[in-house]
């Protein structure tokens, strides 16, 4: 059977900027057969994320994280439907998901490495299991609950950085959720910023391309801050570091100002505001949400709930076309998405 797959065209190197051009659409084949065990998938959505940014190198970094090979086909979080299946528990037309979906539009899988999914569960809109329903949602509700030391009403103001972004847009809210008296998002566009008060309920929000993040944080954080969720790292994160209180909590999520430097994993904070972050004894533990994976199922009925409910407002940016995946990873690497970004593949 004749398929369209993507692969890695080209490395960007450990301290280039990804772009596009790293992609390449090809036609292939797989075969006309399912073997025992085995279904025929149908790719509907997939995920682009920053942490493939690492799979892009030779070597990840990291031990968790396979690269991607030159020429072979790419693969992230991924979500389809059965067309043929010769395994027990999966029949034709039920929806799965995997964590190592391939990027091309059918695929023959081991049935035992997919999760069958409830559409009902998220009002049909499937690809959230992608974003807020999935990998997304889980890191910010158990990066808060594993790291965060929120408690309800402890009065504590949270900064959270790529505030805008997938995880960033859900922290703050399930911050706000679980007990925090104020979220205060720091985004890249008035655009977000907007967003961020009037649809998703933070009480502010700061475009740090534009304003002086450290003024604006002493003004709309007259408390000091005592939970900073971390998506980008570098020059932000030290200022919000700066204005810690005490006995304070950093959910260590991502640093993603970062990772197109050849850095180790956490980037070691400057010796000034290492100073900050032990004489206040600020917490910075390294947070992964794979480590946490027990949690997983009954997290996902808490997210789900709350999208269910109303209480967690789901953003996302999908982009149509396997052809334009490249494109997608290039611009979510520079910001350019709100809320998850997505692939639909169909289109
Ligand atoms: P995302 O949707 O791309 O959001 C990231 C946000 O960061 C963007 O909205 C972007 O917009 C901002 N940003 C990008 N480059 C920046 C820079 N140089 N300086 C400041 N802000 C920048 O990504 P995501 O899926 O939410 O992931 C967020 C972070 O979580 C990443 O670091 C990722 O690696 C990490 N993560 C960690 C885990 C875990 O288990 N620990 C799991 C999933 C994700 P603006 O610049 O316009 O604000």
């Amino acid at each position: 059977m004749i398929i369209q797959r993507v692969v890695l065209n080209s490395r960007p190197g450990k301290n280039g900027v990804p772009v596009a051009e790293n992609f390449r659409l090809e036609q292939s084949t797989i075969a006309d057969t399912v073997q025992v065990g085995q279904v025929r998938v149908k790719t509907l959505y997939l995920s682009v994320d920053p942490y493939m940014r690492c799979r892009m190198n030779e070597d990840t970094g990291s031990d968790y994280l396979k690269p991607w090979q030159l020429s072979e086909v790419a693969d992230g979080g991924g979500i389809g439907v059965v067309e043929e299946s010769k395994h027990h528990n999966l029949t034709k037309g039920d929806f799965v998901t995997s964590f190592t979906w391939p990027w091309q539009t059918v695929a023959i899988l081991d049935g035992d490495l997919l999760q069958k999914l409830v559409p009902q569960l998220v009002n049909g809109r499937l690809s959230y299991f992608l974003g807020a329903a999935g990998i997304t949602g889980l890191t910010a509700l158990l990066g808060i609950r594993e790291k965060g030391h929120v408690a309800a009403g402890a009065n504590q103001t949270m900064v959270v950085s790529g505030a805008a972004g997938a995880c960033g847009s859900l922290a703050g809210q399930i911050g706000r959720l679980e007990g925090c008296s104020r979220v205060v998002g720091i985004a890249g566009t008035d655009e977000k910023c907007s967003i961020l008060v009037q649809e998703m309920g933070f009480d502010a929000a700061i475009n740090y391309k534009k304003e002086d993040v450290a003024k604006q944080l002493c003004e709309l954080c007259p408390g000091g801050v005592d939970v900073y969720f971390d998506n980008v790292g570098g020059d932000i994160s030290d200022t919000v570091i700066s204005q810690m209180n005490q006995n304070s909590h950093i959910i260590l999520c991502g640093q993603i100002s970062q990772y197109n430097k050849d850095v180790p994993y956490p980037p070691p904070l400057p010796p000034d505001i290492e100073k900050i972050q032990k004489e206040r004894n600020i917490t910075r533990e390294r947070f992964l949400v794979l480590n946490y994976m027990e949690k997983q199922e009954a997290s996902v009925l808490q997210l789900c709930q709350w999208i269910q409910e109303g209480k967690l407002k789901v953003k996302e940016t999908v982009v149509e076309g396997l052809a334009n995946i490249g494109a997608a990873f290039q611009s979510m690497m520079n910001g350019g998405n709100i809320g998850k970004q997505v692939i639909s593949v169909l289109k």
